[in-house]
């Protein structure tokens, strides 16, 4: 009788084991990479999810850039940063129920932040989702421009005070709920005024207007 020579146990063993212990460390990759791939979501959808002024809901689809401040040749918020290094956020969800209705500008912390028309600053916050605000309508008082996240004011600047276009209103920062390690200027245009809505209730998309210039 011909014995079959069985095949060695141990290494056999060992070889599954090996298997094992590879096959876990894949699992174990891929699961580490799903929980790393699920936290940069939550902290890029909580990035200033509130940073609007208003609490309320704002519409999700706004109308287009009106003429008259397409006409205007704004100037862009953040000096030394172009629109191409900028992506179009306003419609991107922020939270379960809110849209952007913004535009955020990435820049270093420090970068001045200037008003994108002439016009009066009506008031300044500080506090709250927006961190370091400044609220400027324009001269006609029928837009209202937001900015938001900043740093510090510049220096002297009060309600009542009246800037130029281009003028430094202060520096780019994350104040208020911008991630620490993301500066950036959360930028908003509402209409405002007369019989036209409030801060934060009818807001225009900012991007195209400099797309415009740009193209
Ligand atoms: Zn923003």
């Amino acid at each position: 009788m011909i014995d079959r020579v069985p095949a060695p146990g141990p290494p056999r063993r060992r070889a599954r084991g090996v298997q094992r212990t590879a096959l876990l460390g894949m699992v174990m990759g891929a699961a580490l990479l799903l929980v790393a791939v699920i936290v940069q979501i939550i902290v890029v959808e909580r990035g200033d999810r509130d940073a609007a002024p208003d609490r309320r809901e704002a519409a999700a689809s706004p109308a287009p850039p009106p003429g008259d401040l397409l006409a205007r040749g704004l100037a862009f918020p953040v000096r030394g940063i172009n629109l191409s290094s900028i992506a179009d956020s306003f419609n991107d969800a922020r939270g379960a129920t809110r849209v952007h209705n913004a535009m955020d500008i990435m820049a270093p912390r420090g970068t001045p932040v200037v008003a994108v028309d002439a016009g009066t600053v009506e008031r300044l916050g500080n506090g709250g989702a927006g961190g370091i605000t400044v609220y400027q309508v324009d001269q006609a008082g029928r837009y209202g421009f937001y900015y938001a996240h900043l740093d510090r004011l510049a220096p002297g600047l009060a309600p009542g005070r009246v800037v130029r276009r281009g003028e430094v209103l202060g520096y780019v920062g994350t104040t208020g709920n911008a991630p620490r390690s993301a500066p950036h200027l959360h930028f908003a245009i509402y209409e405002i005024g007369e019989g036209r809505g409030r801060w934060g209730e009818r807001p225009i998309n900012p991007y195209p207007l400099w797309k415009q210039q740009a193209d």
